[in-house]
């Protein structure tokens, strides 16, 4: 991992020059709450459809309370074009009981806290944390960064929370907010889980698993 450290610096600075416009979610929210519930809707589909679908569901419920008297199957119409939403409007209105429960109807800033939110894991909760609250308690792992950060960083673990972890190690805290975002980027752009485009990827002379070869 010593080799990794050295490197982070160029691979974040060669990231951020090469996708600025990604540095932040591509998900569409006004407020903590919105960015949670677009989070959870998000695992297993991508960031356009939930886009699509969140205008209304925020138009017809904006507020943690507005759930509270909901039956998942209200959420269904809103919902039902992205996968697991059967699951996902159940956690959404477990998540705002719990909320109006045990923190009076407002989100929670902090990690600990967070992931004890019904539906809620590491990665929902660093997500939220860094984009909503500008905290930073980890760095969020989706199954972009386990691809590209085993290519990168030979991590050879699908285990996102010891990805996590590691790599809490070597990137500075001041960009792990931007680790997650620019891995993301790289991952839907040349490092893909189906196929690695390493002749386009700006990282391939110092990546381990580079098809480019050195001259
Ligand atoms: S060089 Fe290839 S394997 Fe390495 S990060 Fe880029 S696309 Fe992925």
């Amino acid at each position: 991992m010593k080799s990794a450290k050295g490197k982070i610096n160029t691979i974040i600075s060669r990231l951020k020059k090469k996708y600025p416009e990604e540095l932040r979610t591509r998900l569409h929210y006004k407020n903590p709450w919105e960015l949670l519930v677009a989070t959870m809707l998000s695992a297993q589909s991508q960031d356009a459809q939930v886009n699509k679908v969140t205008p209304a569901l925020f138009g017809k419920y904006p507020n943690i309370k507005d759930y509270l008297d909901r039956r998942p199957q209200d959420l269904y119409p809103y919902v039902r074009t992205l996968g697991l939403y059967r699951n996902k409007s159940k956690n959404i209105i477990k998540a705002a009981h719990y909320i109006h429960d045990n923190f009076d109807s407002r989100l929670p800033k902090h990690m600990e806290q967070l992931v004890q939110i019904p539906g809620v894991g590491r990665k929902t909760a660093n997500v939220v944390q860094g984009n909503a609250f500008g905290v930073t308690e980890g760095i969020a792992i989706d199954t972009h960064c386990i691809t590209v950060a085993n290519r990168l960083f030979l991590f050879n673990t699908k285990n996102a929370e010891k990805i996590e972890k590691d790599m809490m190690k070597f990137v500075p805290k001041k960009e792990w907010v931007n680790a997650t975002h620019l891995l993301i980027a790289l991952g839907r752009d040349v490092c893909t889980a189906r196929r690695k485009y390493c002749e386009d990827c700006v990282l391939n002379d110092i990546c381990p698993s580079s098809t480019v070869k050195k001259s």
